[in-house]
């Protein structure tokens, strides 16, 4: 019998050690509920960073995807496909906005937003040619491509992957000021993280969005709001920005877009912006697929009832009262959060994140660390009360409270 010993040190053997997962080999999951090859049940409170917000294999989306499996998977943009005009429709329509543009992963979203902010600006604002600059926030995460790793300030994420792609500018995150005095005639977009989710769930200081909103409506520049951790129900609405009114110019999605089941990411905005492309200057083989389609539809649909985003925001307030009641304890120093989402600093008499998150997986629970002393908490959001009390439980626990 191969044991998880043996399938962990295989993995270790013949992939590239990019990451560093804890020590679970998971067989099999349903919910919020994953199983090993032994057989031990573990509570997902990491939810494949928001991928997985309505649980691992939801029926209405294996569903979905069957019935997609057995008649067309994949057509490639060369043709039309019966799933794709609703696709677009309904995606736009769930936003507010009137098109989208197709892609796979979170980073090529972002990329395809980055393009398309460029292009905007030298097309419509009328920037000079190679001019064009992309203002972002200090600590953000927006993907692992080139460009993207470019105007990261993780040098972990960084270091060794130079030259960089030029055009972008650093502010720090929360900071209006900064960001007032970043604005030139050459910025083309202000690229924001809602609520920075690696980053340790960072929320702005309330004020900060709206401020970012009016400045760049003033000034010309485009709002590209990365919302594929925070957005699609996480915060207790269906984008973080709703929270305080803010609609930007182009939504960035994935994770959750794609059911947990396949990756699915997406630009989506006016047709003022995303109506500059010309055929041929932006692709992707398999984006827009039909099962891409047919299970991102199942997953608006889903959220279309407003019910997983009501989910969020009562077992937010739920999650939220109980991580308060940490502080003062002396083993945590800081909670951060909005809807079923939170950041737990952990103190370091009590050891770092990655040892907590280990201890939460020996008692059956779990989650990632973040930044070295931080562990994040994100369930699906279709966890039930008492497996999300149980869960702060064995925090509790391991934290000796
Ligand atoms: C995960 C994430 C990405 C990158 O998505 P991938 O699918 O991993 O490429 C980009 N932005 C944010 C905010 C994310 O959380």
């Amino acid at each position: 019998m191969t044991t998880a010993q043996d399938l962990i040190a295989a993995a270790d053997a013949h992939c590239a050690p990019t990451y560093h997962p804890l020590p679970v080999v998971v067989a099999t999951a349903e919910g919020a509920w994953l199983r090993d090859v032994a057989g031990r049940r573990y509570l997902d409170l990491l939810a494949g960073y928001s991928a997985l917000n309505f649980g691992h294999c939801h029926p209405r989306l294996v569903d979905a995807a069957k019935r997609q499996l057995e008649r067309v998977t994949l057509t490639s943009r060369a043709f039309h496909h019966d799933r794709f005009a609703a696709f677009c429709t309904e995606l736009a329509e769930l936003c507010g906005m009137e098109m989208v543009l197709p892609v796979n992963s979170g980073a090529e979203a972002v990329e395809s937003a980055v393009k398309t902010a460029r292009k905007w600006g030298y097309r419509v604002k009328g920037v000079p040619g190679e001019m064009a600059k992309i203002v972002v926030a200090g600590g953000n995460f927006h993907g692992r491509t080139t460009t993207v790793i470019s105007f990261s300030t993780d040098p972990e994420a960084r270091a060794d992957f130079g030259p960089y792609t030029p055009g972008f500018q650093i502010v720090p995150y929360g900071d209006l000021t900064a960001m007032r005095a970043a604005l030139t005639e050459n910025t083309v977009a202000v690229l924001l993280e809602p609520i920075q989710g690696e980053s340790g769930v960072i929320v702005p200081p309330e004020g900060y969005l709206p401020g970012v909103r009016e400045l760049t409506r003033e000034r010309n520049v485009l709002f590209v709001a990365d919302e594929i951790q925070s957005g699609l129900g996480r915060t207790g609405r269906t984008f973080a920005c709703e929270h305080e009114g803010v609609v930007p110019d182009l939504y960035v999605l994935g994770k959750a877009l794609g059911g947990g089941i396949l990756p699915v990411s997406a630009v989506v905005g006016g047709a003022d912006v995303l109506g500059v492309f010309r055929p041929g200057e932006h692709g992707s083989t398999f984006g827009g697929n039909p099962l891409a389609c047919a299970v991102a539809l199942e997953v608006i649909a889903m959220l279309r009832s407003g019910e997983f985003q009501e989910r969020a925001a009562l077992l937010g307030e739920r999650l939220h009262r109980q991580l308060a009641g940490l502080l003062g304890t002396g083993t945590v120093t800081a909670v951060r959060g909005r809807g079923l989402w939170a950041g737990v600093d952990i103190a370091p008499r009590i050891g770092t994140g990655r040892q907590v998150s280990e201890r939460l997986m020996d008692r059956g629970v779990l989650v990632k660390d973040t930044h070295g002393s931080t562990i994040r908490i994100a369930p699906p959001l279709m966890i039930s009360e008492d497996d999300l009390d149980w869960a702060l439980e064995q925090l509790r626990g391991v934290l000796g409270v």
